[in-house]
């Protein structure tokens, strides 16, 4: 009972390594789950925030929130289907080629993607006829996977599921996870199944958001409660290191507004040597100062006049009588939303790809979706771009909003007018 309560007094400690943890890097206030999207029915209910405070521990240097929900509530049933996004769709494209030229991988190896979504990745294996399996706790988006022929186990994947599939036989040559890594509470559970589910000679590819990235180009809007972890490639070598999983290779990829995708093998398994680009970022981070606490802290004033900056920009737009529309509904749009305090006094609605956030709302700014067309019917003055890592695919897109004088607001990493 007496340590119980000690242990409470010591404040939340770090998911990796158990250091309590003191520092702060940033903190976005109170907010609601970012992609739990409401209906009009549901806008006069309660709605529960959480705190968005990141802390950085002192000894991994992993930053990372609590665990304010359980992955249960959030990813049970989910509003994010990849294959809406173009872009997304090639990337994975062109990581398929890659890999099976890089690992000449065929019809007798096994491929398994952890949070496999609805099979956007995935299919491409298929279409190379090398067999494949999904695992996605997300029951409507597995469920889409499953209808195109990807089979699906929809679980949360850890120690306990690795062993049941490691006792029937399926092991991974290539074990994937993209954007998953983030998401994972128990991440020392995670990482331990997959030491379990690679085979002798498997290779293990996981990308995620390169921390150094979301702090150089202040992209703090890739805070939110389903990212329970931001990692440099120091602290992730860390991780794997610690479940006898050795990263030889990184690459650095301009997805997400900056990714790691990192390449890692057993321990034993020596025939895959630690390349020179693996060795030069880490050096690189060490010279950015990623292994020092103040680096980290200072994050926080840059946000604050991130959030000033685009205020001033609305609001001179408002002041001038001119309607702003805003352009997709993604996760990281409601943590900029909420956390700038944008509602319906700066955005008349919203518009996104994705027919399932259509006749919906978003969440705690209660801005409404509709499908892509209505931009084109309404003619807004301004059109704020919230996937701005899209950028460039969504100004090709939405080049017609030129011909009635419109223009572009961009809100990160500076925020800015783009005619
Ligand atoms: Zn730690």
């Amino acid at each position: 009972m007496k340590q119980e309560s000690q242990k409470m007094n010591a404040g939340p400690s770090c998911r990796f390594c158990s250091t309590t943890l003191t520092t702060q890097m940033v903190n976005l206030g109170m907010s609601p789950l970012c992609e739990s999207f409401l209906t009009a029915g549901q806008l006069n209910h309660m709605e529960p925030f959480y705190p968005l405070n990141v802390h950085i521990c002192s000894n991994c240097f992993l930053a990372q929130l609590e665990e304010y929900v359980k992955p249960e509530e959030i990813f049970t049933e989910y509003a994010y289907f990849s294959s809406y996004s173009e872009s997304w769709l090639q990337h994975s494209k062109d990581y398929t080629s890659s890999m099976v030229e890089r690992f000449k991988l065929d019809a007798r190896h096994q491929v398994i993607e952890l949070a496999s979504n609805d099979g956007y990745l995935l299919q491409y294996f298929v279409e190379k006829k090398i067999p494949v399996l999904g695992i996605e706790p997300a029951k409507n988006v597995a469920h889409v996977a499953i209808e195109k022929g990807i089979p699906t186990i929809t679980e949360f994947f850890g120690e306990q599921l690795a062993c049941e599939l490691a006792d029937q036989g399926r092991q991974a040559d290539l074990l994937l996870g993209n954007n998953v890594l983030a998401q994972v509470p128990n991440i020392n559970d995670f990482v331990k199944g997959m030491k379990i589910i690679l085979k002798p000679k498997g290779v293990i590819t996981m990308e995620f958001p390169h921390l150094m990235r979301l702090i150089e180009g202040n992209q703090f809007d890739t805070i939110y409660h389903e990212h329970f972890s931001y990692f440099s490639f120091l602290t992730v070598e860390k991780i794997f290191a610690e479940h006898e999983i050795t990263l030889f290779d990184v690459e650095q990829l301009a997805t997400h507004g900056g990714s790691l995708r990192v390449y890692g093998r057993h321990l034993e398994d020596t025939s895959k040597p630690m390349t020179e680009r693996a060795v030069a970022l880490k050096q690189q981070e060490i010279d950015a100062g990623y292994d020092q606490l103040a680096t980290y802290s200072h994050f926080s004033e840059k946000v604050k006049e991130t959030k000033q900056k685009l205020l001033r920009i609305l609001i001179d737009v408002k002041r001038q009588g001119q309607r702003i529309a805003g352009y997709g509904a993604p996760g990281k749009g409601n943590t900029l939303l909420n956390y700038c305090g944008i509602g319906t006094d700066f955005l008349d609605y919203i518009v996104d790809r994705n027919p399932y956030k259509h006749g919906r709302f978003t969440p705690g700014t209660h801005i409404e979706i509709f499908p892509p067309d209505k931009i084109e019917q309404d003619r807004p003055d301004f059109v704020l771009v919230l996937p701005w890592n899209l950028k460039d695919e969504i100004l090709r897109q939405l080049h017609f909003v030129r011909s009635w004088g419109g223009q572009f607001i961009l809100p990160i990493p500076e925020p800015e007018i783009v005619a």
